[in-house]
């Protein structure tokens, strides 16, 4: 994080040390479950503000007692981690998900619905008449407002905030209203390995291109159970007609891209997008190598056409978006220690 340079300069103003405040992180009060009053948040997070300036006379490597000290305030809120291969990309997503809360700025919410809440029915109703969805490029500010207002008005939404949109479309060709939509505003994007038609992962060697352009299309078959399939529940159902076969498969495009682009490769089986038992098994690593990059465009995820976009016109959002990303750090586990490979500046 130190070395990363938009990340950086966060950690050099010291009004950017956060408190914890009522904001409109109200909503997910769980996010401070353990920690009432966020005392524990706020040790943690001028613990890994002190690490970073001290970072700088370490040469590369901090001493044991420096790096304990921080893993100590994170078990403070998730006794869970120990030394684990997962454990070096959920830690760092932790500690981000720690500064985007103390960092929040939001104002209380007043009671009522919120923007997101709001837009939500708003897309039911429209769905349910037959009308037209919003257009792609107006519900873009709006989606994004709504995420902020509940509690994540900060630096790290900021410089992390990935958004995307999903489109799912009816199996059935005179649906009245064919197209469905749901967003998302992330501090990281999730990448799995591809699988076979029995859901194993296959042992290949993958760039990280690909596993975007799988991440592209989200399958919602293969998430239940076999016993969902065989009743024909998997799949979403048709908000203009439950009748309607459910539908398989989503189709996202990033329409916002971040400052510093953080990504995390499916380390541990189950890790991803489905649950399964002890993810600690050490059977269950996965150990394909990853094959990076030192340049990544996202340029291909931003501008390609959702199926309303197909049919009422590009929405051209992807034009106001910087897509070319210059590898800055890798974190990775091996042989039972973390290391931290980054970038020396230029
Ligand atoms: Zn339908």
């Amino acid at each position: 994080m130190a070395r990363v340079p938009c990340l950086r300069g966060m950690f050099d103003d010291p009004a950017s040390l956060p408190t914890i405040g009522f904001t409109g992180r109200a909503a997910n009060t769980w996010d401070l479950e353990r920690d009432d009053g966020g005392l524990k948040h706020s040790a943690l997070v001028s613990t890994l503000f002190s690490l970073v300036l001290e970072s700088d006379g370490a040469g590369d490597r901090l001493p044991w007692a420096s790096t304990n000290s921080l893993l100590e305030g994170v078990r403070q809120l998730r006794p869970q981690y120990g030394n684990r291969e997962n454990d070096a990309g959920d830690v760092f997503l932790f500690l981000l998900g720690v500064l985007n809360i103390t960092g929040d700025k939001s104002k209380p919410l007043v009671l009522g619905e919120t923007t997101l809440a709001r837009l939500a029915a708003d897309q039911e109703n429209r769905i349910k008449q037959g009308l037209l969805l919003k257009p792609l490029e107006e519900e873009v500010e709006e989606q994004l407002c709504g995420f902020l207002e509940t509690g994540n008005d900060s630096t790290i939404t900021d410089l992390f905030g990935i958004q995307v949109v999903r489109e799912s479309v009816c199996r059935v060709d005179d649906c009245i209203s064919p197209f469905s939509r749901s967003w998302e505003v992330s501090l990281c994007l999730l990448l799995s390995w591809p699988r076979d038609e029995n859901r194993k992962i296959i042992k290949q060697v993958c760039g990280v291109p690909e596993l975007l352009r799988q991440w592209q299309t989200e399958l919602f078959a293969g998430l239940g159970s076999n016993d969902d399939d065989a009743l024909g529940l998997q799949g979403r159902e048709c908000g203009a007609d439950l009748d309607h076969p459910r539908r398989r498969l989503a189709e996202r495009k990033i329409t916002r891209t971040p400052k510093v682009l953080a990504m995390r490769v499916e380390r541990a089986m189950g890790e991803i997008g489905e649950i399964k038992g002890d993810l600690l098994d050490r059977e269950d690593v996965i150990k394909n190598p990853l094959h990076l990059e030192e340049y990544l465009d996202l340029h291909q995820f931003c501008a390609f056409q959702l199926p309303s976009e197909q049919a009422y016109g590009d929405s051209g959002i992807h034009r106001k978006l910087l897509t070319m990303y210059r590898i800055a750090a890798v974190i990775q586990w091996q042989g039972r220690h973390y290391k931290t490979f980054a970038r020396v500046p230029d």
